[in-house]
């Protein structure tokens, strides 16, 4: 369909491809009238705004697809109807919308994002009823989150994923994150630009440990040390490497560098136990990954088997169905598919039953509040028997103390992980424990060393 698209300084373009359900303009056409306002003015700002509507699968599962279709003309409706007209309203796709402020620096964009999810707050009539929507934004402005159409929105659509998984009804900036200032942001970008080329990458391994002190599995956690900036934790980098695309051959590299860790192990003799590897939505989203995930396991002659992809809630709030359809994709290579941080998120027991999964992993922050009177003990309880209730594993991670490890076992968790056993292990470390598994039972002095 092609009609015709608002471009800035109130041109107006004909024959742009438009989105049928909206009339807005469609992603291409957003990029390509981004790479416009940067050729044309490359010194001037201009501010970049994702928006996502939260839980919006719920609309469809309660009312339909057809009522889903008329939410999202209405917020395509609310939201040219709220914004300035030189604003550039586009749908990304699916329920992601992009807006393009012209000579907008980020107070500005900021004050623009408020206002958009202001009107959020006032419901949709939808076929007799009144449906309440709400939104997370991601904001990027150029040039300091990217030199590009295609970088600008990619970062603000992380941004806005963050945002979602964080509860959403928020705004995110691209990449600010608070540990960061703007030089050390770019600095740590250049860094991790080369990272991979340089070597800087290894994997620790944490056990997963069972009811009986047997190591059960181990989960690959990657580590970055750079010369001048030491060691670098995921939590600080992995954001960052979503924002600017690194994610994807980093995340090829991880699940490659451990299919050849399995390899090493075996042809050594050992015995490795299932590798849990954990994969970034941005990975889990591209296109080909299933392809690329099917090529590593033919080259490094692994099957799907020996593998487990952790996948966190910013993988399914997108499209349960098409997360679900990824997911049974992975499990007929035979790869098993775990929740990680399960709880953290806002809704995960409504759509844990439509997911093809095999273990719950409860987040930390669970297993660090099971005492005293408002303590999580009846939550992770609650977890456990609704997983096994489906016949999904129980994984309790950061267990730290002996009081915890009993608190879990009462819980009815199958496996746990955390510093209790030690830190993570380096592939050698990993060796000589599959060459001496009872020295895991040594890592710690348990007053119940058979069990937890
Ligand atoms: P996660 O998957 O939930 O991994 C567990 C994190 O908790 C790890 O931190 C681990 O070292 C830490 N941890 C384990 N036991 C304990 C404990 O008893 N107490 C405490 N306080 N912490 C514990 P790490 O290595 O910093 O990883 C942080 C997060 O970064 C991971 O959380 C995961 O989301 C992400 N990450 C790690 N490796 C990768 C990777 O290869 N790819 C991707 N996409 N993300 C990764
Ligand atoms: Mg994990
Ligand atoms: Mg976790």
């Amino acid at each position: 369909m092609a009609a015709t698209a608002p471009t800035p300084a109130g041109r107006i373009e004909h024959d742009v491809p438009v989105d049928a359900l909206t009339g807005l303009m469609r992603g291409g056409a957003f990029e390509s009238l981004l790479n416009r306002s940067i050729t044309g003015s490359p010194a001037a700002q201009f501010a970049v705004i994702v928006i996502g509507l939260d839980r919006f699968q719920h609309v469809n599962d309660l009312l339909g697809y057809g009522a889903g279709d008329l939410a999202l003309y209405a917020t395509a409706r609310r939201l040219s109807g709220t914004l300035c007209a030189d604003a550039g309203v586009c749908r990304l796709g699916g329920d992601e919308f992009a807006v393009y402020f012209p000579a907008c620096d980020e107070p500005a964009a900021l004050l623009h994002a408020s206002i958009i999810l202001a009107a959020f707050e006032q419901p949709v009539h939808l076929e007799g009823r009144d449906i309440f929507l709400s939104a997370s934004i991601g904001l990027a402005v150029f040039p300091r989150d990217g030199a590009c159409g295609a970088s600008l929105t990619r970062r603000a659509a992380a941004a806005m994923h963050r945002a979602k998984s964080r509860g959403g009804g928020a705004v995110e900036r691209a990449g600010l994150d608070p540990a960061f200032r703007p030089e050390e942001r770019y600095r740590m970008e250049s860094a991790l630009r080369f990272a991979l080329a340089r070597d800087q990458f290894s994997l620790r391994y944490q056990p997963q440990v069972d009811r009986e002190g047997m190591l059960q599995g181990l989960e690959a956690l990657l580590v970055w040390d750079h010369p001048d900036l030491g060691r670098i934790r995921p939590e600080t980098f992995i954001h960052l490497a979503e924002e600017t695309g690194d994610i994807l051959p980093i995340g090829e590299w991880v699940i490659a560098a451990a299919c050849r860790h399995i390899t090493g192990w075996r042809a050594t003799g050992l015995q490795p136990p299932r590798i849990a590897l954990n994969v970034s939505p941005v990975q889990f989203a591209s296109p080909g990954f299933v392809d690329r995930v099917t090529a590593i396991l033919k080259r490094t002659g692994i099957g799907g088997s020996c593998l487990e992809f952790e996948l966190t809630e910013g993988c399914i709030l997108r499209d349960v169905d098409e997360s679900a359809s990824h997911m049974a994709e992975f499990r007929s290579l035979g790869i098993r598919i775990a929740i990680d941080d399960f709880g953290v998120g806002c809704s995960p027991l409504t759509y844990m039953h439509r997911l093809p999964l095999d273990v719950v992993k409860i987040d930390r922050t669970f297993i660090s509040q099971l005492t005293g009177p408002a303590g999580s003990l009846p939550v992770v309880h609650t977890i456990a028997v609704l997983a096994h209730h489906r016949g999904l594993q129980v994984v309790a991670e950061g267990v730290e103390t002996f009081d915890e490890l009993e608190l879990v076992r009462a819980a009815r968790c199958d496996l746990v992980q955390g510093f209790l056993f030690g830190a993570p292990l380096t592939h050698d470390e990993v060796a000589r424990l599959l060459a001496n598994p009872s020295s895991l039972g040594k890592s710690f002095r348990s007053p119940h060393p058979s069990a937890f």
